[in-house]
């Protein structure tokens, strides 16, 4: 594995500070970020209490009212710069992310673009924002419906894609006319920091967005979520920790938005194109090193076709390069930490000890660094846990299948409901399990479902409410209803 030189001079023009009410300044103290590839300590980083985190509250509240009143055109205008700035700011942008996560800086590159697109999008739907009107039936009233931004919000990040998931929360809220407390995930704070000077720089006015970077999460978001100024969460990460956020905001019922875990079944039928099953499956298997909400978790695949799949999956992965994701031609990173990547170890070793074949990797890969070896586990048997937990890692578990209706109810055997793939050539089948996975999105013959425009979410315990799409700029506003009497009808 050839590294690249830490590109330190990047990490320079990250300000690593706190950001609230307009103003940059120092923590008490800071907490160290460091590069997954090679274990170096790449920065530190202010480090918020809740003393700045009710600083930054207060500042949103003050900022609410004026910046609920601007135009929906001036709104608009500072996403579409910030879309702008964002793409002017690529190379930057992608290898902070590169740097902090691991990822490939391909991916990253991508990752910036998927961002933009959503400053871009809701630039679009800020000047969207409809209401209605009705009669009532007995035409007494005028029933008139508006909306409005809910208020303050609190926006948490978790790491694995720091920009996009930042740009998917910070995008709708800006475009509703919502101000906010943003509250990054501490090991990739400063793809976030690069948000909040990219969103100064479009002329977003004071307080409508104060970061804090912290090392203290729960300190941090009680105080906010339980103090009754934040009138909406919207969260992204464990459902663990979502269950959490989501007790804390019932004490002052604060509206919620979770985008939570994920379990997703990848269902490969015996009518299937295997061209398209291989490559929509490295697709939802590999992208992020599998460190997404949305990867195959567990890869059905009709007995059938079990054997040529297999070796074809085999193939594709020998092909694959793992190394420090600044390199050019790499296209596995490293994995987010040593935690992450001895929990895939862990359920490697299990599902082998329960009977799994492994057809290929199975090993930690490198030191420094948290790699691990794109890997194919065959015959994993009901029992494994790698099956009842995600993934988070570059391991691809098969399981076979003859039966339709026996590998829908192990599809739904689950209590996550994200995301869920079906390949196959069969028209009425697709028809069929479009309706039965119990999930909140389904791939059709293809590996990535994610797109600004669609409404990303799930069901179970992958969630509540969308982001993206149309209804992504819903969840930041209320309805109001006014009553006018009609006239002569008093
Ligand atoms: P996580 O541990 O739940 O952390 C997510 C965020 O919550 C981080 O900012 C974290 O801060 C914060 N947090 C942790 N404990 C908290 C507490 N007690 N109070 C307030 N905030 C707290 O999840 P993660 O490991 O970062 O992310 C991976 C998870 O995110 C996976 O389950 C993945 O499926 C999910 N995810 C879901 C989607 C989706 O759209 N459905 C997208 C991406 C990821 P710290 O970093 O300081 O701990």
């Amino acid at each position: 594995m050839t590294m690249t030189h830490q590109p330190t001079d990047i990490i320079g023009t990250v300000p690593a500070q706190l950001f609230i009410d307009g103003l940059w300044s120092d923590g008490e103290s800071t907490f160290p970020v460091y590069d997954p590839a090679t274990g170096d300590e790449l920065a530190q980083v202010a480090d918020a209490n809740a003393a700045d985190a009710l600083r930054a509250q207060s500042a949103a509240q003050s900022a609410q009212a004026k910046w609920s009143h601007t135009s929906p055109h001036d709104r608009a205008q500072i996403l579409s710069r910030a879309a702008q700035l964002v793409r002017d700011d690529r190379e930057r942008l992608a290898t902070i992310m590169t740097l902090e996560m691991g990822k490939p800086l391909a991916e990253a590159r991508g990752e910036v673009e998927y961002a933009a697109k959503f400053f871009q999008w809701f630039a679009e739907e800020a000047v969207r924002i409809h209401g209605n009107h009705a009669l009532s039936p007995q035409s007494r009233n005028h029933i008139l419906t508006v909306r409005e931004p809910v208020g303050p919000t609190l926006l948490i990040t978790p790491w694995n894609f720091p920009l996009a998931m930042g740009a998917r929360k910070v995008g709708p809220a800006i475009a509703a006319g919502c101000t906010m407390v943003f509250k990054p995930a501490a090991q990739t704070p400063l793809s976030s920091v690069c948000l909040a000077q990219i969103l100064d720089e479009a002329g977003l006015p004071s307080g409508v967005l104060n970061l804090v970077t912290t090392s203290k999460a729960g300190e941090v978001v009680k105080p906010l979520l339980e103090g009754g100024a934040i009138r909406k969460i919207s969260f992204t990460g464990s459902t663990r920790t979502g269950s959490l956020l989501l007790e804390q905001a019932a004490k002052t019922i604060v509206r919620s938005s979770m985008e939570l875990g994920g379990n997703a079944p990848f269902i490969v039928f015996d009518d299937a194109d295997l061209e398209t099953a291989v490559d929509a499956a490295m697709a939802a298997k590999m992208r992020n090193m599998g460190e997404a909400c949305t990867a195959a978790n567990r890869i059905f695949v009709h007995e059938t076709v079990r054997e040529e799949f297999t070796s074809r999956l085999v193939a594709r992965f020998a092909e694959l390069t793992v190394g420090n994701g600044l390199d050019e031609g790499v296209d596995v990173g490293s994995l987010i930490d040593e935690a992450g990547r001895d929990k895939v170890q862990h359920l490697v070793d299990d599902a082998v000890a329960k009977g799994a074949s492994v057809l290929s990797g199975g090993q930690p890969l490198y030191s420094p660094g948290t790699f691990y070896q794109p890997t194919i586990l065959d015959n994993v048997p009901d029992d494994a846990e790698i099956l009842h937990t995600e993934v988070f890692g570059p391991v691809a578990p098969i399981i076979g299948f003859t039966d339709e209706t026996d590998v829908v109810a192990a599809a739904n055997d689950t209590e996550w409901g994200l995301v869920g793939y079906v390949i196959t050539r069969d028209s009425e089948r697709i028809n069929r399990l479009m309706n039965d996975l119990e999930v909140g999105m389904v791939g059709v013959n293809t590996g990535i479902v994610s797109d600004v425009a669609a409404p990303f979410g799930g069901i179970k315990q992958s969630g509540l409410g969308r982001e993206g799409g149309h209804l992504g700029i819903e969840e930041f506003l209320n309805h109001k209803y006014i009553a006018i009497p009609a006239p002569g009808m008093a």
